[in-house]
């Protein structure tokens, strides 16, 4: 028999309250449980603590949802399920129960209910008298959190009482190129994780069993920070539980291994400054670990000003913005590879010049990639180096318009032939000040050698953000918002380029070139 109902202690069907909220296990809680007893009870009684969501959790969100939607063209005809409110399960479960009982072949977003578990299934089909479940993933492979999800749903499908006869995960097929309209058949691989899903059934009961206990008492589990703060994923409760841990611990060492981090903290050492010779710091960590002990900057302005005398004015800085969709947008391209939307480009024609600005961006109607490599071309076609901050990124960026637009080819070259990296400096330790705090991208570089500009002020921040709002500039259709989205990306890249022009000037004051 099919049961699809939230019960209570004497079998009666009861309502979804807050209380029931509280204790009630979804696919996304129970993932957060198995990472960290203490990260589900917080989230479930203080979730106001958590940390707010960062600008690259938001991106994979925003692709998960466009990759579930087209996945649909595999099982086509379905019924959508979710209720409006994506907070009434019982609704949710109730709708579910209806269209399988009416006889529906094929259903999306079909929700389950048992014992206070519940989850929500992408695509159901019917298979005879048993059924199909497929789980849609945006990612390009099959992780073993995947595999715990799929098993959290079958558990809760098998227990409400479908017959489950086969479980799938669908994840896109980073082979696929695209020609014309996407194929969902080529875009997605489905695999076949019944076997997996079933061997995890124990698991999952224990796992289930033990969160249930964490959610119905009302005390926090004692966990220490470690590793599993960091993997699978970020924790939302870093504020809270890292709150206690001051700025320049073993945790700010850049670049070293979490778990060499944690083992340093758990034998006693705190501070980066107690962190003794023979621990295994790379050249890189070892001038962090100094300069955060002496207070004072390292440079090596015979190497510093050497850099300097490579580059010749005219000076142009550049700064690409790129996308990395699930779902190609364009032909030729693959899943995940770089879409350049945008680029700023600063023009400095003498040292101690005022700089010009151009900039190009692609507003999201139709290919814009032909206009953004001629207007860029048009733009560099005068002599002078071409300043970067990463050289890898734009010239890889580059390479790939050169084989889309071959006939662009040679004067491509010729361009990447006068890229100079502004990131040089950094990346090889000529000039390492305590505040960049072991990093050199120019977030970290700016703030300490030009903390007069900042991007604090600005509505897009960093490089995810510019991502994410591309994506909405793509879907977005009220001509208002456009022109904000379009306003916040230009002034984010703008900056990036201005700030690369204060760098160079901060520098050439430091080895005495003005
Ligand atoms: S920060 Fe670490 S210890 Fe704290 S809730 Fe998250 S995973 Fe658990």
């Amino acid at each position: 028999m099919f049961r699809n109902t939230l019960l209570s202690e004497n079998g009666q069907e009861i309502v979804c309250n807050s209380e029931t909220r509280r204790t009630l296990l979804t696919k996304t809680t129970f993932l957060r449980g198995i990472r960290c007893l203490k990260s589900l009870y917080l989230h479930k009684n203080f979730p106001e603590l958590r940390d707010p969501i960062d600008t690259r959790t938001r991106g994979i969100l925003m692709r998960g949802n466009e990759a579930g939607i087209l996945a649909r063209q595999l099982y086509p005809g379905g019924i959508e399920v979710s209720p409006e409110n994506p907070e009434n399960f019982s609704a949710a479960a109730a709708k579910t129960r209806e269209y399988i009982e009416s006889g529906a072949d094929v259903l999306y977003e079909a929700a389950f209910l048992h014992e206070k578990t519940f989850c929500v299934t992408d695509i159901l089909v019917r298979d005879g008298k048993a059924w199909r479940a497929c789980e849609v993933k945006s990612a390009a492979g099959i992780s073993p959190e995947h595999l715990m999800d799929a098993a959290m749903q079958y558990h809760v499908m098998t227990e409400a009482g479908i017959d489950l006869k086969e479980m799938s995960l669908i994840h896109i097929n980073r082979r696929y190129q695209r020609h014309g309209d996407v194929m969902a058949r080529s875009l997605f691989s489905e695999r076949s994780v019944r076997e997996q899903v079933r061997e995890r059934q124990e698991a999952v009961r224990h796992a289930l069993g033990e969160q249930r206990e964490v959610l119905e008492g009302r005390i926090m589990p004692e966990v220490g920070i470690g590793v599993h703060c960091f993997a699978p994923v970020m924790c939302d409760f870093r504020g809270y539980c890292w709150g206690k841990i001051p700025e320049g611990t073993v945790f700010d060492v850049a670049h070293m291994p979490k778990s060499r981090m944690v083992e340093l903290y758990r034998s006693g050492i705190e501070s980066m400054g107690d962190i003794p010779e023979g621990a295994g710091l790379n050249a890189a960590q070892r001038l962090q670990v100094s300069c955060f002990r002496s207070g004072k900057s390292f440079i090596d302005r015979g190497k510093l000003g050497a850099f300097l005398d490579t580059l010749d004015y005219p000076l142009y800085f550049l700064d690409f913005e790129s996308a990395t969709p699930a779902v190609p947008p364009f032909d030729g391209l693959r899943p995940y590879q770089h879409v350049p939307f945008q680029y700023s480009l600063h023009f400095l024609p003498e040292r101690g010049a005022e700089p010009e600005h151009r900039e190009f961006l692609g507003t999201g109607e139709g290919d814009f990639r032909r206009e953004f490599i001629v207007t860029l071309l048009a733009h560099t076609e005068k002599e002078g180096h071409i300043l970067v901050y990463d050289r890898s990124f734009e010239e890889g960026r580059l390479r790939d318009l050169g084989q889309v637009f071959p006939e662009y080819g040679g004067a491509i070259k010729e361009r990447i032939g006068r890229m100079r990296d502004l990131m040089e400096p950094f990346r090889n330790r000529y000039y390492y000040s305590p505040a960049m705090k072991g990093r050199y991208s120019i977030k970290s570089v700016l703030p300490a050698l030009v903390p007069e500009l900042s991007y604090h002020s600005l509505a897009i921040r960093d490089g995810y953000a510019a991502m994410n709002a591309y994506e909405q500039l793509r879907h977005e259709h009220h001509d208002g918002t456009r022109a904000e989205i379009i306003r916040n990306l230009k002034e984010y890249c703008r900056m990036d380029t201005l700030a690369m022009v204060k760098i160079l000037r901060h520098l050439e004051e430091v080895a005495g070139k003005r």
